[in-house]
């Protein structure tokens, strides 16, 4: 994979196009509607990972539309985005009260309790670094998933 590269053009252009009605997809806590919150970017992540030795389940690109102050925070040290990637659901956990040492901007989940009573496990425990990089669309910056 090339660097930064993997978001083929025409793909990225009508991501753009279509920037200006989005909303953010991040959770903003009870009570707020995500209308409220208008995207300026949008995080994408190429998911794929092997089930086992044998089968490898194929790749596919999860492109999250983020509004300016979810943005901030995922570059910022503050805050660890859990995101669910079978379900979209998604949580803010504050790296100062969490009981586990959090260090990484977003933890990939492959199941949680809202879509399965089964939780898959951490998505980038198996994962070559560089697959699980995460990057913004519009702002041409990385972040560090593990
Ligand atoms: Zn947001
Ligand atoms: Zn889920």
């Amino acid at each position: 994979m090339e660097g930064g590269g993997f978001m083929d053009r025409i793909e990225r252009l009508r991501l753009l196009a279509e920037l200006s009605t989005e909303h953010c997809e991040l959770n903003h806590g009870p009570g707020t509607k995500g209308e409220d919150y208008p995207a300026v970017d949008y995080i994408v992540v190429n998911i794929g990972y092997k089930e086992d030795e044998v089968k490898e389940v194929s790749v596919r690109k999860l492109v999250i539309p983020v509004c300016a102050e979810c943005a901030e925070a995922l570059v910022g040290d503050e805050w660890t985005l859990l995101y669910c990637f079978l379900c979209g659901n998604n949580r803010w956990v504050s790296r100062q009260l969490a009981k586990l040492e959090y260090r990484h901007h977003v933890l990939w989940l492959r199941g949680c309790p809202e879509c399965t009573k089964e939780f898959g496990g951490l998505y980038f425990a198996d994962l070559p670094k560089e697959e699980g990089t995460v990057e913004f669309l519009v702002e041409e910056k990385e972040l560090d998933p593990a």
